[in-house]
């Protein structure tokens, strides 16, 4: 039983731009200062800056290592279960079947 999570450290922590909301990944590394992909946001020069804003270092926030959608969509499932649609789908739905009984309602005013 061996406890690799102690080896984590903070190379895989993306960090997210308080200003524009760009995240920086260190899997990619950065276009701008020449950054190479596997550079920790830790170990950027003092120098670099935010390649879409250009807000300093000190403007970014951790937001975690990298885990794709698939937690979140769970959780999605979770809440719903089969039921895919989202609150803002409901919503849709249900205003439009509104919309179209109050439409209806005036076509039959419409016709006396
Ligand atoms: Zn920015």
């Amino acid at each position: 039983m061996s406890e690799e999570a102690t080896e984590a450290t903070d190379e895989q922590d993306r960090y997210e731009c308080r200003a524009c909301g760009y995240i920086y990944e260190p899997k990619k590394g950065s276009s701008t200062g020449n950054i190479p992909p596997g550079t920790a946001f830790s170990d950027l020069p003092p120098s670099w800056r935010c390649p879409v804003c250009g807000a300093i270092k000190v403007q970014f926030v951790n937001v975690g290592p990298t885990e794709g959608p698939s937690g979140f969509k769970e959780n999605l499932g979770y809440g719903f279960g089969v039921n895919t649609l989202t609150p803002s789908q409901k919503n849709i739905l249900i205003f439009g079947a509104l919309a179209a009984g109050f439409l209806f309602f005036l076509s039959l005013y419409g016709l006396r």
